[in-house]
């Protein structure tokens, strides 16, 4: 009886602190790994997060066409295997969670997500979450109401066998092959699409009550360029909680390469999601990795004002995002009320200025929303933008090929290519090696001769 009170009293302790010990020490690991020139202030690689996670050769097929599509063109040639993807997101995932800590951000992804039936894809979701992962299904959203409620409930009870659901849909003119738009010639297209997938969703909480994240991903080619800011105008109220844009990358299944994918720059594709936006957006208040990577815009918006949620030209701001991170580190804030409560009590113990600090920058957060009665009237809502720019295949595997011998390239471009693989925020797990290896040299390097080898193991 003593024993049992004391294993709760320890088990209590251990999930109000702020960080679970075991992300303490991957945090430390991580930042430990990372390079130099992104351990900047506002670095929250190995602070705050041990970066996002995806999933790899556990469902590669997809039967859509993207042009350009990262994956390899061997990835049609699996077949879908629910054994197989169960085994293997329980194993990539016991990988990251040993690695990478708990309460990681992880993306089930591959080829496209519901060609698993219904059971297979809860079962890998389940695995994820038993495995302390926050999982994210990537879809291109061409599925009816039907498969995310045969999804979201237990067969046997028809009860709810998840409290929540987050999904990415991908929509974009470089897709082919949609159902009831076969191509799209522009992307406002598609919007009636985009609109049906938040409202699957919407119905999906109403009728059961499984509350949802949803997140808009986007390529971004020389054609859909300038299409970028009407898509964000368009999408921004639709029920998106993030609206992602990828500049398209030379990288994956050639024979879908059709434009100079570098014929922009980066610049040009976040100036179009400003435009869009009708704000300037903050992705300096703080970074995550290296910024020839990602990019990342915390915010919302008050009507049809939008407020950053920092403000990276406010001093202010950065001392407390700076509190805050000593305060709270990795710490979860999807947990019981109770628990959370706890937790930030005990983030204010281990460093009170926060609290002070906290209170300023909350003042200046409701001035940003345009005061106290403009955030009354139309209660802010979240909405965060991201610009994650793959590399091209060509300068990943000679940098990756270097930095597995262990040397740093003289050729400025591959070194640059070498830094931003070490400073990665987007890793896949190979639980046969113990290495995490991040999603370019994962796709550019080592995804043909994987899927060579499921296509020989999964005969049909
Ligand atoms: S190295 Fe590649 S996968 Fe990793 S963050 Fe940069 S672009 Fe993304």
């Amino acid at each position: 009886m003593i024993g049992a009170v004391a294993a709760r009293l320890r088990e209590l302790e251990l999930r109000t602190r702020p960080e679970h010990p075991d992300l303490t020490a991957a945090l430390a690991r991580r930042w430990a790994e990372l390079p130099a020139h992104v351990k900047t202030e506002n670095q929250m690689l190995g602070r705050r997060t041990a970066g996002c996670e995806g999933t790899h050769g556990v469902f590669p097929r997809c039967d859509l066409a993207c042009t350009p599509c990262y994956h390899s063109r061997e990835a049609n040639r699996v077949r879908i295997d629910g054994e197989h993807t169960r085994r293997e997101v329980d194993r990539q995932m016991a990988l990251l969670r040993e690695q990478r800590g708990p309460g990681q951000n992880a993306q089930l992804i591959g080829g496209e997500v519901t060609l698993l039936s219904p059971g297979d894809h809860a079962a890998a979701l389940q695995a994820m979450l038993a495995h302390g992962r926050k999982p994210m299904s990537m879809s291109h959203g061409d599925f009816d109401y039907a498969y995310l409620k045969a999804l979201a409930l237990d067969p046997a009870t028809g009860k709810p066998r998840f409290t929540h659901l987050s999904f990415a849909g991908h929509f974009d003119s470089m897709m082919f092959g949609r159902r009831g738009l076969r191509r799209a010639r522009h992307e406002t297209e598609l919007n009636p699409f985009r609109a049906r997938f938040c409202a699957m969703f919407a119905r999906l909480e109403r009728e059961h009550g499984i509350s949802h994240y949803l997140a808009h991903n986007m390529t971004v080619t020389p054609r859909n360029l300038d299409q970028v800011a009407g898509v964000v105008r368009d999408c921004r109220d639709m029920g998106f909680r993030m609206l992602s844009f990828q500049p398209a990358a030379h990288v994956g299944n050639e024979s879908r390469w059709k434009e100079d994918y570098r014929a922009f720059s980066t610049d040009a594709v976040w100036g179009e999601i400003e435009a869009g936006a009708g704000a300037r957006l903050h992705h300096r208040a703080l970074q995550i990795g290296d910024e020839r990577c990602n990019r990342t815009a915390y915010g919302g918006y008050a009507g049809d004002r939008y407020f950053p949620l920092l403000d990276e030209d406010d001093p202010r701001d950065q001392r407390f995002l700076a509190d805050f991170v000593a305060a709270c580190g990795g710490m979860d804030f999807a947990a019981p009320k109770p628990i959370l409560a706890a937790r930030l009590a005990r983030a204010g113990v281990r460093h009170p200025p926060v609290l002070a600090h906290a209170a300023g920058w909350a003042h200046r957060l409701v001035g940003r929303m345009g005061g106290v009665r403009a955030a009354r009237r139309t209660p802010p809502r979240a909405l965060t933008f991201v610009m994650h720019a793959f590399m091209d295949a060509r300068d990943v595997r000679p940098a990756w090929a270097a930095l597995e011998r262990g040397e740093v390239s003289g050729d400025p471009a591959i070194r640059a290519t070498q830094e931003r693989l070490q400073a990665c925020s987007y890793a896949m797990a190979h639980p046969d090696s113990g290495e995490l290896v991040p999603a370019c040299a994962q796709h550019s390097v080592l995804d043909p001769l994987e899927n060579l080898r499921l296509a020989a193991e999964l005969r049909r």
